[in-house]
């Protein structure tokens, strides 16, 4: 590709409305163009990486014995009346009617159409397992649409769902998929992880996230530094980092603690620690009532956990305040376990702490000094809370330490949420009908490009792994409109790289060098080579990596084989 008949438009500045780098990237490299909120049109430089990325997940799931397919965006109700997810999915679902009044949605995933293809065309348990997948347009009307590609409305996805006649069956398949992973994911050339995680709303039992490592990730996960236990921070269950409660001798007593009602302002006034501070969180019960939850001041509360805690409401539901006042006689800012009248569950850390500070269920009122079985009734210890930097690893292998990463891919055992309801059944061997079992798996295709660039920049732009560059190496020329020398020979080069399938662009236009460089490095192609008249004469050119300090000159006749060494793959028919 020349880059004078090339779509290539940067900006120099960082659009003010992109509040993380890769979004600030993808505009000034100009790989996106925002069409309305969570839409973007991919430009070509960005429909390039596009593409690289669905070639590597193209090519591992064929590997695998996926069969793609192209489901159909819009889709009729029927189907998700069927499922039973047109009244569960919330406003995330786009639903609209088409000119005869018949209700359609645009699809935010195809569990219903693959089920609804499978059980019109595959009747027997010898047809299984098979495993489908497309690379196709998904459309969910997220609430808060923001990081570019990273979380928008219309975004790809690779999504395969396969089907079994047992959870053996199931089990191999995901295992399988768990290695394409595994393999699209090194191809990329990412510094990823998978994590065990919680399977959310889709149902089922196991799944696995697969996280590209990146500071400003919205996952937290949670790795043991001595094992390879690693988990999402929502599921990785917590130990208590103490072994044993400390005696006490100490009296309990009641404070006053007017206008103190959040933990770190209790803590600045009393001036003590944190992890000495109890709070009390109100939640509903599953009748109507209400239900305490204890926690260290110093942690935070793992919804997930506590809905699973008999009598917890699920999912979990904050208590109004004005129910709280009505039935606690108490504001939120002073509350605590000791005569709270409400059941009670405390996490473990919480239950390990002697002479604690709690509110004293009285408006403005603090007790000091409690302690578990003597102050109010020994606790009923529960894990409830996200695990922390420095907890046990649940494997009992190590400490835990906490990384942000960005969810790019998730598998999933569905069990027969869908299989059941839309009875995708067939004949087992005996001839009786059997309902299948489903996994389904995913990629954000999309994220990928964007979770990428979130972990591969610097102060001048995007550097790109080799297989996800838009172009492989630049060529730039100097005065190449001017230099009949400097021309003939940036051709010669740029043919040569063609024929031997290099992905190259040759950077034709009348630019100052400068400009010429700083723009390849914005747009992050990973090898440069200068061609100059001085260079030339010398019988020298110039290279550089994109993330080398310094460029280094070498010498003409051996530029055959240095690009044979760059491009091995590529570069068979170099002479
Ligand atoms: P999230 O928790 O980020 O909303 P999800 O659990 O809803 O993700 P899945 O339904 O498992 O996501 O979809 C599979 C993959 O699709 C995700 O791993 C993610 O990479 C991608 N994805 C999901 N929602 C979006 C979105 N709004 N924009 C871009 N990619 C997305
Ligand atoms: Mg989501």
């Amino acid at each position: 590709m020349k880059a004078s008949r090339f779509h290539l438009i940067t900006l120099k500045e960082t659009p003010v409305d992109a509040e993380i780098v890769s979004h600030q990237l993808m505009l000034r490299a100009g790989l996106i163009r925002r069409l309305s909120s969570g839409i973007y049109s991919w430009m070509p430089l960005g429909l390039r990486i596009l593409r690289k990325v669905e070639t590597i997940v193209r090519e591992e799931m064929n590997r695998s014995g996926a069969m793609e397919l192209l489901m159909p965006s819009v889709q009729p109700a029927e189907l998700w009346q069927e499922s039973g997810r047109w009244d569960q999915f919330g406003p995330e679902l786009l639903r609209f009617h088409d000119r005869h009044q018949r209700d359609c949605c645009l699809g935010p995933t195809h569990e219903e159409v693959i089920a609804d293809i499978f059980r019109r065309d595959i009747k027997s348990y010898k047809q299984l397992p098979v495993n489908f997948y497309q690379i196709q347009t998904k459309f969910r009307d997220e609430i808060r649409p923001r990081f570019g590609v990273m979380r928008s409305r219309e975004f790809i996805m690779k999504d395969a769902y396969s089907f079994h006649v047992d959870q053996q069956s199931l089990q191999q398949t995901y295992e399988l998929m768990y290695q394409t992973y595994s393999n699209i994911f090194d191809r990329f050339g990412l510094a990823y992880r998978s994590v065990n995680a919680d399977s959310g709303s889709i149902g089922g039992n196991t799944s696995h996230e697969f996280h590209v490592l990146a500071d400003s990730g919205e996952d937290a996960i949670a790795f043991s530094d001595q094992s390879d236990y690693a988990a999402n921070v929502e599921m990785a269950s917590a130990t208590p980092q103490e072994t044993r409660r400390e005696e006490s001798l100490a009296i309990m007593e009641t404070i006053d603690t007017p206008n103190l009602r959040t933990i770190h302002e209790l803590v600045g006034t009393l001036d003590t620690d944190i992890r000495k501070c109890l709070k009390t969180l109100i939640v509903e019960s599953e009748e109507d009532g209400l239900v305490a939850l204890v926690l260290r001041g110093d942690h935070e509360l793992n919804p997930l956990k506590a809905e699973k805690l008999a009598g917890v409401s699920c999912p979990l539901r904050f208590a109004d305040k004005d129910k709280i006042k009505l039935q606690l006689d108490s504001d939120i800012g002073s509350l605590g376990p000791v005569n709270i009248g409400i059941p009670t569950y405390v996490d473990s850390s919480a239950a390990k702490v002697s002479d604690f500070i709690c509110g004293a269920n009285t408006n403005d009122k603090h007790l000091i000094n409690v302690n578990w079985g003597r102050d109010c009734d020994e606790p009923v210890a529960v894990d409830i809370r996200n695990v922390v930097n420095g907890d046990p690893s649940p494997d009992g292998n190590g400490k835990l330490k906490i990384l942000r990463g960005i969810e790019v891919g998730h598998i999933f055992q569905l069990g027969q949420r869908y299989s059941e309801a839309m009875q995708a059944t067939v004949l087992d061997e005996n001839g009786k009908s059997v309902v299948t079992t489903m996994g389904c798996y995913g990629i954000g295709v999309t994220r990928v490009v964007a979770a990428a660039i979130e972990q591969n920049n610097d102060d001048s732009g995007i550097y790109w792994p080799t297989a996800l560059a838009p172009f492989q190496l630049v060529i730039c020329p100097l005065n190449y409109n001017k230099s009949p020398q400097v021309k003939e020979k940036a051709d010669q080069l740029y043919n040569q790289c063609l024929q031997a399938s290099i992905d190259v662009l040759l950077d034709d236009r009348p630019l100052r060098p400068g400009v010429m460089f700083s723009d390849m490095e914005l747009i992050g192609v990973p090898h440069r080579i200068v061609l100059s008249e001085r260079g030339l004469k010398a019988e020298q050119f110039e290279y550089k990596g994109r993330r080398d300090e310094t460029s280094q000159d070498l010498a003409l006749q051996d530029l055959s084989e240095f690009l044979k060494k760059l491009f091995p793959e590529a570069c068979e028919t170099i002479a």
